[in-house]
């Protein structure tokens, strides 16, 4: 029963230990699951922030303004097809509209310098642009103008044609062929609105002087009533076709102002088309940035509930691991209980307990109150004389060892009393030795009753002697007390037939005083005490002798 406890013990501090280290590893996972779930969620919040703040708006702004450079191409085109100068300034102010959104858009977006030259460049160039429209629309109308007057000039011919003047058939013949040549004239001019090509309006103009120089050689031979009336008919055509403001220097001037318009449009156009590409491409950047990002984050939340999984499952796996840990120590510490209870053979425990460890905690309660009572017990016993009950020779010289120290010496004087039964062999003998304890029972009891209980002690101090000690008692007081106690074994009455003093049991005493402040130790004052109990017992017994008055006699 008492040897496995220190095992016992030692498997329950490594149960706790093994508890102390299985939570700080609990704790130090949970610690590092937590603070690596705590960084996860805080990098997932960053990427939101810079999705909402960052990437989303810049994505945002980079397809807007792609959305307005496609927009500004296509007012463009508009520009470009404007065919009267009201849809050319309708054109122009949505133009001029599209490329200020586009340039404000293009503020939002993290374009490099280049990008926003190329809007700088679009607007300077539009300006010439424009101008070159104008001139070209106004042209266009100037033209149309003069093509207007070549109808009426035709019928002018028609109307002079008619009119009957020249009288001969000369005459006739000559007007007709005027007539030819003006038409034809007037039908070379119409086609002068359709050439577009300079080189074949240089031709059509050398065909338009050849008709004119032959319409007018015409016009000279004719007679000088119808030359008067038809050569104002060929100076208003000539007027009309040649010359610094005629028809075929304003084509001139139109098919090169068209030229110049559509060559600095397709500039512009390809301008807004780098300019589109641009940020077509910055958009899609804008948008493969967002998407890996988007992907970051499913991947980091994915991750994140990996690790919410698996934080999970730890703490399932680890309560349930001490609860099967615990259940083990509940029930070594059932057992211990139990093996307590046995040791101190308790009955029941306080229903007051709450748990198996204040069992556990009763139950030693009442083991070390067991174990102290045993010892006391133990303490008492081992200091007590088992047949006499009054204190052992153990007691006894635990006692006079303590009387005699330095501390006490010096207090007061001490005496000791050392008793002996007269001829108790012969009472033994006579009697049986049962009857040898009861008297020594009695003698016992005697001096316990005689001798005061304060402070003195009454001991067996082996076979049938007896030891007092009084301390603070001088040799006189002692001698005193001795004779008292002799008096107290008379009074005994203890029969006794075979004593050579007496019919009755008698004692020897020998006392030994040491004075106050005398210096001693035990051997030496119970010699002298012994030295005076055999003088005692030479002087014939049944008296008591103190060591002082025996040395006083020698001397
Ligand atoms: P004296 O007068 O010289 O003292 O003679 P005595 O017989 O008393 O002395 P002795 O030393 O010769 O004998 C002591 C006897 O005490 C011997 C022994 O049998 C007896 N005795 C010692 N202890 C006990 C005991 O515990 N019980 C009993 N009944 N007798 C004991
Ligand atoms: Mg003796
Ligand atoms: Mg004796």
């Amino acid at each position: 029963m008492k040897k496995p406890l220190p095992n016992m013990r030692y498997k329950q501090l490594s149960m706790i230990k093994k508890l102390a280290i299985l939570l700080l590893v609990v704790i130090a996972l949970f610690v590092s699951v937590g603070t690596l779930l705590q960084t996860k969620l805080e990098q997932t919040q960053s990427i939101l922030n810079d999705l909402t703040s960052n990437t989303l708006p810049a994505m945002i702004n980079a397809n807007q303004s792609a959305i307005k450079s496609n927009e500004l191409l296509s007012a463009l085109e508009s520009l470009m097809s404007s065919n009267t100068p009201v849809e050319r300034r309708i054109a122009d102010v949505e133009v001029q509209k599209k490329l200020k959104e586009t340039q404000e858009q293009a503020n939002k977006v993290s374009y490099s310098q280049n990008e926003l030259r190329l809007l700088n460049t679009i607007q300077e160039e539009m300006i010439d642009l424009n101008f070159f429209i104008d001139t070209k629309l106004d042209l266009a109308d100037q033209i149309t103008k003069k093509q207007n007057e070549l109808s009426r000039l035709k019928s002018n011919a028609d109307y002079a044609f008619q009119v009957n003047i020249g009288h001969t058939d000369l005459d006739k013949k000559q007007k007709t062929a005027w007539k030819i040549a003006y038409l034809e004239v007037i039908t070379l001019a119409y086609t002068i609105e359709d050439t577009h090509r300079l080189n074949d309006l240089q031709e059509l103009q050398r065909l338009i002087e050849q008709q004119l120089s032959n319409i007018e050689l015409i016009t000279e031979k004719l007679p000088p009533s119808l030359n008067k009336r038809l050569a104002p008919l060929n100076a208003a055509i000539r007027d009309l076709l040649s010359g610094e403001k005629g028809l075929l220097s304003s084509q001139e001037r139109y098919i090169r102002i068209s030229g110049r318009t559509r060559g600095r449009e397709n500039f512009i156009q390809n301008l807004i088309s780098d300019y589109n590409k641009v940020a077509n491409q910055f958009s899609l950047n804008e948008n493969q940035k967002l998407k890996t990002k988007m992907m970051a984050l499913t991947n980091g939340m994915y991750t994140q509930e990996t690790w919410f999984v698996f934080g999970f499952v730890l703490l399932a796996a680890m309560i349930s691991l001490i609860l099967a840990l615990y259940s083990q120590v509940i029930n070594r510490l059932s057992n211990l209980t139990k093996r307590i209870h046995n040791m101190t053979a308790a009955p029941i425990l306080n229903q007051s307990s709450n748990d198996e460890i204040d069992e556990l905690f009763q139950a030693f309660d009442q083991f070390s109150d067991t174990i102290n009572k045993q010892n006391s017990l133990l303490e008492t016993q081992s200091l007590t004389d088992s047949l006499t009950n009054i204190a052992n020779r153990r007691a006894f010289d635990r006692r006079l060892a303590y009387e005699l120290s330095n501390d006490r010496t010096i207090q007061a004087d001490l005496s000791v009393v050392l008793i002996d039964v007269d001829f108790f062999k012969q009472y033994n003998d006579t009697y049986g030795h049962a009857s040898g304890d009861d008297a020594l029972q009695k003698i016992a009891m005697m001096l316990s009753h005689t001798v005061p209980n304060n402070n003195n002690l009454i001991a067996r101090y082996g076979g049938e002697e007896f030891v007092v000690i009084l301390p603070n008692k001088t040799m006189e007081e002692a001698n005193t007390e001795a004779n008292n106690i002799m008096n107290a074994i008379k009074l005994a009455n203890i029969k006794h037939s075979q004593s050579s003093v007496s019919d009755r049991i008698t004692i020897s005493i020998g006392i030994a005083t040491r004075t106050k402040g005398a210096i001693t130790d035990t051997d030496t004052l119970m010699k002298k005490a012994d030295i005076a109990l055999y003088h005692s017992k030479a002087q014939g017994r049944n008296q008591a002798s103190h060591i002082n008055d025996i040395e006083t006699d020698h001397s």
